[in-house]
């Protein structure tokens, strides 16, 4: 379903990311853990093609595409095979919850509003929050937008779904009910890659886990052996520091 090959990403003479390749199957549930500074948020950021890799292939589905040399056409429609969470929503702020979830639907995919609207209220009872619908994001919790950002990426259904560090900016107490919504979305056909540091969370919805380790994967297996059994000596330091 989606598969890198010896991506490269630097930014001007750092290099971020060294030759990642990774093979993920259709609706696989990959938690990606690691340091801070380690190349996750760029893994994903290249992966729907907000940064430009200096080099690697990219397929989704049928989709196989050099990242490098490819056409903006070409990067246009692998980005709409994917959507994107941010730790910090970015829900558009002069737009209702609704309006946030529609807009793709509406501008994106030329839909008929009444049609958008139908889907943006099916999202929104699925996130619990049929009742928020006319409501601006100041109007909502942190976990509330959350839950939005998550209605409007499913709005578009993507292949593959990025969650970068969803929960990280929540106070404590709003971190379960998006977990529990995170939980709610997989589906077993949506790939989804996660970066979270929610160790326990990972543990318990992921089918794999990946460790980054300045911009390698240094670790890839089950929550059991990732956990239970890291290779590397670095894993087991990062694992002993976030329980
Ligand atoms: P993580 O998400 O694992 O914390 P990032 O992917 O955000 O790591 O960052 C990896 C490295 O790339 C860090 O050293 C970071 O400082 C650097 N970096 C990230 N984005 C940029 C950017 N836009 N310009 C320059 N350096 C960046
Ligand atoms: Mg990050």
């Amino acid at each position: 379903m989606l598969k890198i090959t010896k991506l490269n990403k630097s930014y001007g003479a750092t290099q971020v990311l060294h030759d990642i390749s990774l093979e993920v199957a259709q609706g696989q549930v990959v938690a990606i853990i690691g340091p801070s500074g380690s190349g996750k948020s760029t893994l994903l950021r290249c992966v729907n093609l907000l940064e430009t890799p200096q080099s690697g292939q990219m397929t989704i589905g049928s989709q196989r595409l050099d990242v490098a040399s490819m056409s903006r056409a070409d990067a246009n429609q692998l980005r709409q095979q994917t959507a994107m969470v941010f730790q910090h929503y970015n829900l558009f702020k002069n737009k209702t919850a609704l309006e946030n979830i529609t807009e793709s639907l509406i501008i994106g995919k030329k839909m008929p509003r009444q049609q958008a609207n139908a889907i943006g209220l099916a999202l929104l009872d699925k996130v619990g929050l049929s009742l928020k619908a006319d409501s601006y994001p100041s109007r909502l919790s942190g976990g509330q937008q959350q839950r939005v950002a998550i209605a409007r990426a499913l709005a578009v259904s993507p292949r593959v779904m990025l969650l970068d560090e969803p929960t990280s900016a929540l106070d404590p107490e709003l971190v379960n009910e998006v977990l529990q919504v995170i939980r709610a979305i997989i589906d077993h056909q949506t790939t989804i890659l996660l970066v979270t540091h929610e160790m326990a969370f990972a543990r318990d919805i992921a089918d794999r886990i990946i460790f980054m380790d300045e911009g390698v994967i240094l670790e890839d297996g089950t929550p059991e052996q990732v956990f239970g059994a890291p290779q590397h000596a670095r894993t087991a330091r990062f694992l002993q520091t976030v329980h």
